[in-house]
């Protein structure tokens, strides 16, 4: 059974009270009935000396019995007790409380303890149960003496019924006593005990808000006692909480935005391998979810074998790994993996993995190194020809009349081809970084274009090719003339160079709403469904032969995307094998 604290104080009241009054009451008792019971006593004593005085020695002597009892008659009834008047074989002469003719019947009184220490010479006491009667009594009995010689006894009898009466009204009051004292206690304690009570209930009350992670409230502090302590105490201990909560939210919050801003992905496991969280970027990538895959093994939430074992061998081996990886599906890309134990006093608790995604940098890496090799190759070309070609001239040939300036010849054009090359890488670079700028001014393009025209008047008529110009005259464009002029160069070149021998080359614009499209139409050899998506590549050729023998450096293509794109546009074509190819770019209007 569960006592309240309330009920404990009025109780330790109610028990101290209870157990004062008691110990008051015993002492009390005892000392009462002793002392009443002397002084009755006492009293008895006195008056049996005071009547001694008056029992004339010679009517004992004679045992006069008559006068005896009118004596201890008239006396018995002032002082209010009995009076027995005994000789001293033991003989009742005579008696307050019985008639003359009974007190011949009367039993001889020598065995009586009290007549027995008189006829010693002393005073005899003595109290006890009278069975005539039927209550305690109080007995005196004094020796009666005529100059020395005891004649009888004298002794007073008091039933001790009033003694006992005073007694039971004393123990009534302190009985009563004892109960209002208890009753006051008990309304004292419960006063006491409430406003005890009262602070501790309302800061059990505060402390239940507190364990629910309501911390807004504080307890109000009323006394400066140990309660108050406490009080302060838990007010302190709310504070403290409530501060080091603000704290970890803020805390949280930070991690989990620089978690969801972040470009890498990023993996929290427990210590078996269950996942805790994932980021945003890691969502993306599996195409799961944060909620669907807490609490599951990475390998059930995500069908990868490479990261689960990654996190295993982490969580094994308590050491950091990292791995390079490759996802097939749903795209093909490659991961750059980093895992880390989480520790908390050396023992392993999680683990960490942060995903990269190095594609990117991987596919740059490719296109640079290919870039590299693809430039050594252009340049090796011309140049291993030139040094043949010399070292020819050299071994005698300069003197060979007829094959001499052809040999000179060859090496002028293989020198023209590695000026190009050099000169294309040149402005391909040039474009390439991030300094520059284009100088945007309006021009006609139609006039631009027959400009360019001009400089290939020659390589036209050479294969008769036809041009139409159907841009319109007053066609203005806002762009860099200079760098538009390069595209209009490349893409009309390569009409002209893969053009059959009287084909045509077709000029003309499309309005865009917010662009315009030029197109260059040739009725060349077409390019090929396969090559089409590569063919604005650096260096990318569908005939290396033929481009270079046609003089290309397979740059061509790759410088127009760049120029096209700075002014924000888009290059593309369409193209039928045999038949001929659509080059078409979009500039903003100006
Ligand atoms: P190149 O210096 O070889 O012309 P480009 O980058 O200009 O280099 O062109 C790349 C390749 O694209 C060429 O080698 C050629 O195979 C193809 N090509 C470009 N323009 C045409 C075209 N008008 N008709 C057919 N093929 C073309």
């Amino acid at each position: 059974m569960k006592i309240s604290f309330k009920l404990k104080l009025i109780f330790s009241y109610v028990f101290v009270i209870l157990i004062s009054f008691g110990f008051i009451a015993f002492f009390l008792d005892r000392n009462l009935e002793e002392s009443s019971l002397q002084d009755i006593q006492s009293s008895l004593v006195a008056q049996a000396n005071l009547i001694e005085n008056q029992v004339n020695p010679e009517s004992l002597k004679k045992e006069d019995v008559v006068s005896l009892d009118n004596l201890v008659k008239s006396l018995g009834l002032k002082i209010n007790c009995r009076i027995t008047i005994v000789n001293k074989t033991g003989k009742v002469l005579a008696d307050s409380e019985k008639s003359l003719l009974e007190v011949p019947e009367m039993e001889n009184h020598l065995s009586r303890p009290e007549i027995n220490t008189a006829l010693s010479g002393a005073t005899g006491i003595d109290t006890r149960y009278s069975p005539t009667l039927k209550i305690d009594m109080l007995y005196v009995a004094l020796p009666l003496k005529d100059k020395n010689e005891t004649l009888g006894i004298l002794r007073l009898a008091l039933p001790l019924e009033n003694v006992q009466n005073t007694l039971f009204g004393i123990r009534k009051i302190v009985t009563l006593g004892m109960i209002i004292a208890l009753g006051f206690a008990f309304i004292l304690g419960s006063i006491v005990a409430s406003r005890a009570i009262k602070p501790i209930n309302s800061m059990i009350q505060i402390s239940r808000k507190f364990s629910e992670g309501d911390f807004s409230r504080r307890i109000i502090q009323v006394s400066k006692d140990e309660i108050g302590e406490l009080a302060a105490t838990l007010n302190k201990m709310a504070q403290d909480i409530e501060d080091k909560i603000k704290e970890i939210k803020t805390q949280n919050q930070k991690l989990a935005a620089i978690l969801n801003s972040m470009i890498e992905g990023v993996i929290v496991s427990d210590k078996i391998g269950h996942i805790l969280s994932v980021n945003p970027t890691i969502e993306k990538i599996f195409a799961v979810s944060n909620a669907e895959v807490k609490g599951k093994l990475f390998l059930e939430a995500v069908r990868n074998n490479d990261i689960s074992e990654v996190i295993n061998t982490v969580l094994r081996t308590g050491e950091a790994l990292s791995r390079e990886i490759s996802l097939v599906l749903p795209v093909r890309r490659t991961f750059q993996i980093n895992a880390a134990p989480i520790f908390d006093n050396d023992a392993v608790i999680g683990s960490l993995v942060v995903i990269h995604d190095i594609t990117e940098i991987r596919k740059l890496e490719t296109i640079r190194s290919d870039f590299v090799a693809n430039v050594s190759h252009e340049l090796k070309t011309p140049l291993t020809s030139i040094k043949g070609f010399v070292e020819t001239l050299l071994g005698g040939a300069l003197n060979d009349k007829e094959n001499n300036r052809k040999f000179l010849k060859i090496i002028q054009d293989h020198a023209e081809r590695l000026n190009k090359l050099v000169d294309d890488l040149l402005s391909l670079s040039h474009l390439e970084s991030s300094e520059i700028r284009l100088e945007r001014e309006e021009f006609s393009l139609r006039e631009q274009l027959e400009k360019v025209l001009e400089g290939f008047k020659s390589q036209l008529k050479k294969k008769n090719i036809e041009v139409k110009n159907e841009l319109a005259q007053k066609f203005l464009i806002k762009a860099d003339k200079h760098r538009i002029e390069q595209v209009l160069i490349n893409l009309i070149d390569n009409a002209i160079k893969f053009n059959r021998e009287e084909g045509y080359i077709r000029i003309y614009s499309e309005d865009l709403n917010s662009k315009i499209k030029i197109i260059i139409e040739d009725s060349g050899i077409g390019i090929p469904e396969k090559d089409i998506p590569r063919i604005f590549e650096r260096f990318y050729r569908v005939d290396k032969a033929r481009s270079r023998e046609l003089g290309g450096t397979g740059l061509g293509l790759s410088i127009v995307k760049h120029i096209v794109e700075l002014h924000t546009g888009l290059v593309s074509v369409e193209s039928t094998e045999g038949l001929g190819s659509k080059f078409f770019f979009t500039l903003p209007k100006s």
